[in-house]
């Protein structure tokens, strides 16, 4: 292998540019020519390539989003669609691939190997929802951007008797919930693996307000569960305290990488170049129990999600 080419690609997240940063770094330093490829598998299929120095990944280890751009193209599942993309990887002598996004962009990057592309995915995504690696890249910074609105929140809350509820990201993996329940000390974690029974969360709230004597109450919420504006309002109907909803949105996506985001980005990277430099494809970087690994694509996204029953246990102790 002498040329390679690196894209983002699905939801963007932070990190992302330390992980472009580290492929490109690592690679041109031992010889190879690394070409970014932008806007994802739409700037493959239309040839939106560049070739990137050392240069050109300076001063980014700490700039949020992805400066290759990323993109949805749901036609690449079409196989006439890829070929076009292998004719533009050929054109510039393109060998491999590095795709650095969510299972999405796995199956992408599978389905090109297949065709004869070896490609590695990295998991870059804030939801934490892939199996094959303990984290992703992404979810440290989203996490430390949820607990610091939470911890504005909880002020502004404790002032005015409120119940904030307060809906997070995580495209039903509960992670970016449970984790900033547990840092933030929420009083209630909801997510799909909790499950939501309106009537009983409403139940624990009358019970902080009459019971514990709470001025206050956090909720967290993942998304796709309910709507947070109209539960809010039964809040406010049916306990002691006034219900607020905030959807945190799109600022759990931005923002500077965190320090654990740079260094894994950076690891993740380093290990991309050597499993393609080993004629690997078809794989997907992960980090399991502290070590960086390379897992078939095919593996990981058919392995069943990760249990939080023992992180769901120790919130309900904390409460
Ligand atoms: P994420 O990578 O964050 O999960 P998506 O699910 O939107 O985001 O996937 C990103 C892109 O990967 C899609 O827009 C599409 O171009 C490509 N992709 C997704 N699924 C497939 C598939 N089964 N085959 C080929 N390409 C796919």
């Amino acid at each position: 292998v002498k040329r390679i080419g690196v894209l983002t690609s699905g939801g963007d997240a932070p990190g992302m540019n330390a992980a472009i940063r580290a492929v490109t770094r690592v690679a041109t330093n031992i010889g190879l020519e690394v070409y970014g490829i932008y806007d994802g598998y739409r700037g493959m299929v239309d040839g939106k390539i560049k070739q990137l120095t050392r240069e050109s990944v300076s001063d980014i280890l700490d700039r949020g989003g992805t400066i290759l751009g990323s993109a949805r193209l749901p036609e690449f599942k079409d196989i006439e669609v890829r070929k076009k993309a292998i004719e533009q990887l050929d054109k510039f002598g393109i060998e491999a691939v590095v795709v650095i996004g969510g299972d999405g962009s796995y199956r992408g990057a599978l389905a090109l190997t297949d065709m004869g592309v070896n490609c590695i995915g990295l998991p870059g995504t804030i939801d934490n929802d892939i199996a094959s690696t303990d984290e992703t890249i992404g979810f440290s910074t989203a996490l430390n951007t949820v607990v610091d609105a939470m911890d504005k929140l909880r002020d502004t809350s404790s002032s005015h008797h409120r119940c904030s509820v307060v809906e997070v990201m995580g495209n039903r993996c509960g992670d970016l919930a449970l984790f900033s329940g547990l840092s933030s000390g929420a009083e209630i974690v909801i997510t799909s693996e909790t499950g939501f029974d309106e009537s009983e969360v409403l139940d624990r709230l009358r019970e902080f307000d009459v019971v514990k004597k709470k001025n206050h109450a956090l909720v967290i919420i993942s998304e796709k569960i309910t709507d947070v504006e109209i539960f809010a309002r039964k809040v406010s109907q049916f306990t002691g305290f006034s219900g607020r909803a905030t959807i945190l949105g799109h600022v759990q996506r931005g923002g500077s990488p965190t320090p654990g985001d740079r260094v894994l980005a950076s690891r993740m990277g380093e290990k991309a170049v050597d499993l393609l430099m080993q004629g690997v494809g078809g794989q997907c970087v992960g980090i399991q129990r502290g070590e960086i690994v390379g897992v078939p694509i095919e593996e990981a996204l058919n392995m069943p999600s990760k249990s939080r029953k023992d992180l769901q246990n120790l919130f309900d102790r904390l409460v």
